[in-house]
């Protein structure tokens, strides 16, 4: 069971300065930044993915790219191993379905997309596939007397291309010999489609199928697909699962020996969450938020406004960081950093969620934990305030999560 982190160019500045919230003056993006696996002697994950959809190659225009035209070229130019300086596990490419789930069809050909994975030097490439939203059991059963759950004419045609394109995409691996290992996708909307479609991807000659369209599902529903799968093409078809960021209940997947999945997920929740943004080994803790002053929309309409004035919200601002620091050092209470995160907090939002602050600050976790940005970046890992302690705290989720993946493979003799 491998963990492939799916990258969005989530760098940090290793030198940046937290007092001065400045970053290092001999900065280079592309050069000095760091991946994850630059930060940590530990691995934070088994391997990496990159979705087609994240980059900006001219192909197909979304609105999410977080490689820029001069990266996406630099990609392809100097291959993704190089591009990445990641050459501790393998690298996965698919197309990201999500990005363009909008379409009839998917932007990419297959042709292109086998020559893409190949000119990168990936060492698995994912199948063309459109996504299915729709996923119900009762499309098996239910059809014939309730309207809801007949298959319409675009999720069949969003099967077929996804089949076809599969059966394409093995041909043109075979015809050119490639180098990267093909994987099928599958996409489709209950058990029993999801059955079909696995099986036909092994007729085909597949030894390694991803299961797509999870992203929405709750881990009930994904355990459903996954049983009926493996009850179909029994257990030594290799499978991924796409998206899958079910990160607490990985055990209950152990018996249906998943090989890969990826997920941007312990990532991501470190500065999307609302209250999941640190993890710990028994529990989810919130990140302490002081944002910039300078920066927080909400605080600058009040500004603006005259309900509060620059220099008195500046002040507010430099006395919860100043009492989050000192109360790391051990030099004020507890109380009194309460205090003042209220009450710069309660400036630019109604709600402080202070039970869940002194949660996270009695528990001193920052100061426990043994990976290199908590020991670095100290309690500056969990306050919320721009990306370089967001991604940092990111980063330590990674961390974290596979440090957990790693204590249940053990536990369950599973070498990866
Ligand atoms: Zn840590």
């Amino acid at each position: 069971m491998k963990f492939i982190f799916a990258d969005a160019q989530d760098t940090i500045d290793p030198n940046y300065d937290f007092l001065n919230d400045e970053f290092s003056s001999d900065r280079v993006l592309q050069r000095t930044d760091k991946y994850p696996h630059e930060i940590f002697k530990k691995k934070p994950y088994d391997g990496m993915l990159i979705s087609r959809g994240l980059l900006d190659d001219g192909v197909y225009k979304s609105s999410s790219k977080a490689y820029s035209a001069a990266q996406s070229r630099r990609l392809r130019l100097q291959g993704v191993k190089n591009f990445l300086r990641y050459f501790d596990g393998e690298i996965f490419g698919d197309n990201g379905a999500f990005s363009y789930h909008k379409l009839d069809e998917p932007p990419y050909s297959v042709a292109e997309t086998v020559d893409f994975y190949e000119d990168c030097g990936f060492d698995y490439g994912m199948s063309v596939d459109h996504i299915i939203f729709e996923y119900d059991k009762r499309f098996d059963t239910d059809a014939e007397f309730d309207d809801n759950f007949k298959v319409t004419e675009t999720m069949q045609k969003r099967y077929d291309i996804t089949l076809n394109n599969a059966k394409e995409f093995l041909h043109e691996c075979r015809v050119q010999n490639v180098n990267f290992h093909p994987i099928g996708v599958v996409q489709a909307w209950s058990p029993q489609s999801m059955k079909s479609a696995a099986k036909s991807l092994v007729a085909l000659g597949y030894d390694y199928i991803a299961i797509g369209g999870l992203v929405p599902l709750d881990a009930n529903l994904c355990e459903e697909i996954v049983a009926a799968i493996r009850d179909e093409i029994g257990f030594e078809i290799k499978m991924h699962l796409l998206g899958f960021a079910k990160a607490k209940q990985l055990e209950r997947f152990v018996k249906y020996k998943i090989t890969s999945f990826d997920s941007t997920s312990p990532l991501i929740k470190a500065f999307k969450d609302s209250k999941n943004n640190y993890f710990a080994p028994t529990k989810y803790y919130t990140a302490v938020r002081i944002p910039s002053s300078d920066t927080t929309a909400a605080l600058k309409r009040k500004i603006s406004s005259g309900v509060i004035n620059q220099n008195t919200a500046q002040k507010m601002e430099q006395q919860a960081l100043n009492a989050i620091r000192e109360y790391d050092k051990g030099n004020t209470t507890l109380e009194y950093t309460l205090q003042c995160l209220k009450a710069y907090e309660r400036i630019f939002r109604d709600k402080v969620p202070l039970d869940r602050y002194k949660d996270i600050l009695s528990s001193k976790y920052w100061q426990k934990c043994t990976c290199e940005v908590c020991q670095s970046a100290k309690i500056e890992t969990i306050i919320f305030r721009n990306s370089n302690r967001n991604r940092r705290r990111g980063f330590h989720n990674l961390w974290q999560f596979q440090r957990e993946l790693e204590e249940l493979r053990k536990g369950h003799n599973i070498k990866c």
